[in-house]
C-alpha cells in the first residue's frame, strides 16, 4: 500500500479469487469452470474477420447480443443488461441501488464478493445466517425492506430455494431491489427470470461463465423491468461505455446458437455430481444436495484445510475457506468423469495415508 492510497480503502478487504496457478497442470476442481471447451461455433465466430475489426470500438449497445438473449429467454431487449462477468454486474448494482439509507443483506456464508462490495461503498450490510446444514429460510427475508442478493443456487453450498419461496422474498421487498444471482441456475435448479414479468423490483443475474463454457470470455447480465436497467446503465456510461468486447459479443452469440451442446454438457455434469456424490459417501463423505456444478463436501477423519493441501500436493485443486463455520468444508467442481475419477483416487490415497 502506498501513502497516496485513500484512507476510505486502507481497510478494504478485496475478494480472493481461486487459484490460477500457471506453474504445472493440475486437475483444476477450484474455481467451477466448465470442462468442456466452447461449442465449434464459437471457435469459428472467433474468425479472422472478427479479429481484423478490433481496430473499431464494439456497439456500446450490443444490440445484436441483447436481441439473441432477449428471444432465448422470451423478453424484450429492454430487459437485458450486459456486463462484463456477473461480477461487473454485482458491482453495479451495490453501486446504484444501495447506501446508508438503503441498506443491503445476504446469507452469510455465500458469494465472498457481497461483503466486498459493501465494503467497497462503505454500506451498512445484514449477513443472515443460514440454518442447519445451511438451509436458506426464506421467511428471515421477507418484509425485512432492504435490498437483498441470494445467489440460487448459494455458494458454496449448492443448496437451491424454490421459485415460489422468492417470489415471496420480492412481494414482500418492493420497496427495494431483489437480485437473485443465478450464476449456477443451468445446472438443474429452476430460473425466477419469468416472475421479472410480474415485479419491478426483481433483477436476475447470470452468466456464461459456468455452464456456457466462457469464464475467460467475461460475460455476464442481467434481466429485470426496464427501468432498473436504465439504472444499470447509467452506472456502466459512468465508468466504461464499452464494457463488453467484440471478441466475447461474438462468441456469446454463437454460444447461444448452439444450446443443445450446452444442455447436453449440463447432463454430463449433472451425472458426474451424482456419481461423485455417491462414491465420495462410501468413503465416509458427507456432502450437501446440489443443484450446481459444484459439492460442498466434509470427511470426519480428515479437516477441510488438510484435505485441500494434500490434493494440492497430489496436483488437484479444490477451494478451502480458512473460516471457522465452513473450515471442515471443501468445494469440489464436477468435471470430466476422468476428473472426477482421478480425483477419487487421491481421495481414496489421502484417506489411506490418515488412517
Ligand atoms: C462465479 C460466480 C459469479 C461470477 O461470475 P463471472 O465470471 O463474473 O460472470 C457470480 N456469482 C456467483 C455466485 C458465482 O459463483
Amino acid at each position: 500500500m502506498s501513502k497516496y492510497l485513500s484512507t476510505r480503502f486502507t481497510n478494504l478487504e478485496t475478494y480472493v479469487p481461486g487459484e490460477q496457478p500457471q506453474d504445472m497442470l493440475y486437475v483444476k476442481l477450484n474455481t467451477n469452470e466448465s470442462p468442456f471447451p466452447p461449442a465449434p461455433a464459437v471457435q469459428e465466430a472467433i474468425s479472422q474477420a472478427e479479429i481484423r475489426l478490433l481496430n473499431l470500438y464494439p456497439d456500446p449497445e450490443c444490440r445484436l447480443l441483447r436481441q439473441k438473449l432477449a428471444d432465448h429467454y422470451s423478453v424484450k431487449i429492454e430487459n437485458i443488461f450486459l456486463s462484463n462477468g456477473s461480477d461487473e454486474l454485482l458491482n453495479f448494482f451495490f453501486m446504484a441501488f444501495c447506501d446508508a439509507e438503503k441498506p443491503v443483506a445476504f446469507p452469510s456464508i455465500s458469494y465472498g464478493f457481497y461483503p466486498v462490495y459493501a465494503c467497497l461503498y462503505q454500506l451498512p450490510y445484514t449477513e443472515i445466517p443460514l440454518h442447519e446444514n445451511f438451509r436458506l429460510d426464506p421467511s428471515d427475508y421477507c418484509g425485512i425492506h432492504k435490498n437483498i442478493v441470494i445467489a440460487n443456487p448459494n455458494a458454496p453450498t449448492g443448496r437451491a430455494i424454490s421459485v415460489a419461496e422468492i417470489e415471496e422474498i420480492v412481494r414482500t421487498n418492493t420497496s427495494h431491489v431483489v437480485m437473485i444471482d443465478e450464476a449456477y441456475i443451468d445446472f438443474g435448479g429452476e430460473s425466477c427470470l419469468l416472475l421479472t414479468k410480474k415485479y419491478e423490483n426483481l433483477l436476475v443475474c447470470q452468466t456464461f461463465s459456468k455452464f456456457r463454457s466462457l469464464a475467460g470470455g467475461r460475460l455476464g447480465f442481467a434481466i429485470g423491468n426496464p427501468d432498473l436497467i436504465a439504472d444499470l446503465d447509467k452506472m456502466k456510461y459512468s465508468t466504461n461505455s464499452y464494457n463488453i468486447n467484440r471478441l466475447t459479443m461474438a462468441a456469446a452469440i454463437a454460444t447461444l446458437e448452439s444450446d443443445g451442446y450446452y444442455v447436453n454438457n449440463s447432463k454430463i455434469i449433472q451425472d458426474n455430481r451424482a456419481y461423485t456424490t455417491s462414491a465420495l459417501e462410501k468413503l465416509g463423505f458427507e456432502t450437501i444436495p446440489s443443484e450446481a456444478n459444484f459439492i460442498f463436501t466434509r470427511c470426519k477423519t480428515i479437516e477441510g484445510g488438510a484435505l485441500y493441501r494434500a490434493l494440492k500436493s497430489k496436483g488437484i485443486l479444490v477451494r478451502h475457506w480458512d473460516k471457522p463455520t465452513i473450515a471442515d468444508w471443501c468445494r469440489v467442481t464436477i468435471g470430466s468423469r476422468e476428473q472426477m475419477d482421478m480425483f477419487l483416487a487421491k481421495v481414496r490415497e489421502i484417506l489411506e495415508e490418515v488412517n
